[in-house]
């Protein structure tokens, strides 16, 4: 096996400094190459641990918001998640690594093709992905155990609830993409309602609607 990288090394121990306590999440962390998702000019920073600009006018979120978003979704080697918004792929092809299959939309075509490149480069079978407007999730394939949304929404999608199955968790950011900040709150889906809860500040792109012109 080649030598571990310095640098994944580095980040996974300021990840555990973070508060990241799931071994499982750290792993899948260490086994994605985050290289093969920045853009070309920030190579040298893709294991920083910062939101990184990818095309479209997109980020790659930060590591550890990748990795705090994934550890409160709670998934494991059966679960069935969709994920809103591909952006770089980084994060669907960091749940594929824990999860039985990922579904995630992206509204931006060139980005799409991107991250189903990648993930044919790295050999990652189990994610499934479309064009579409992720807002309205994906009812042919609902109900999901899991859903993360990966762009911030204005209030938390009643059609993404409606598709998560009962004893679901969704997390997501919550507020005004131009305010600057938003909440990033974890849904549970109980028989009736939703319990909801906080995990604090988070910066997102805006969910948006319909599908991109380019
Ligand atoms: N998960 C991504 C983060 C990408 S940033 C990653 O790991 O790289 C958020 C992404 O959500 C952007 O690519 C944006 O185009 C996309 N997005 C915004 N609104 C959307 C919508 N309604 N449906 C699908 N994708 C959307």
């Amino acid at each position: 096996m080649a030598a571990p990288d310095p640098r994944v090394i580095r980040l996974l121990m300021e990840l555990r400094r973070m508060g990241i306590a799931d071994t499982k999440v750290l792993a899948a962390i260490e086994k994605v190459p985050r290289q093969l998702f920045v853009a070309a000019p920030f190579l040298d920073q893709a294991y920083e641990n910062h939101a990184l600009p990818i095309a479209c006018g997109q980020t790659v979120s930060q590591p550890y918001i990748v990795a705090l978003m994934t550890q409160a979704l709670q998934v494991n080697d059966r679960t069935k998640v969709l994920e809103v918004g591909t952006g770089s792929g980084y994060q669907a092809a960091v749940l594929a690594q824990l999860c039985r299959r990922v579904y995630t939309i992206e509204r931006h075509k060139p980005l799409l093709k991107q991250a189903e490149e990648r993930f044919r480069t790295l050999r990652i079978h189990n994610i499934t992905s479309i064009l579409g407007d992720g807002a309205k999730g994906w009812p042919e394939q609902a109900p999901f155990e899991r859903i993360m949304v990966t762009a911030a929404a204005h209030d938390i999608p009643p059609l993404l609830v409606d598709q998560l199955q009962v004893g679901g968790i969704m997390v997501l950011p919550v507020g005004e993409a131009s305010s600057g900040e938003q909440d990033l709150v974890r849904v549970v889906k109980l028989e009736r309602g939703i319990d909801i809860q906080h995990l604090g500040p988070v910066r997102f792109v805006p969910l948006v609607e319909g599908i991109a012109e380019t």
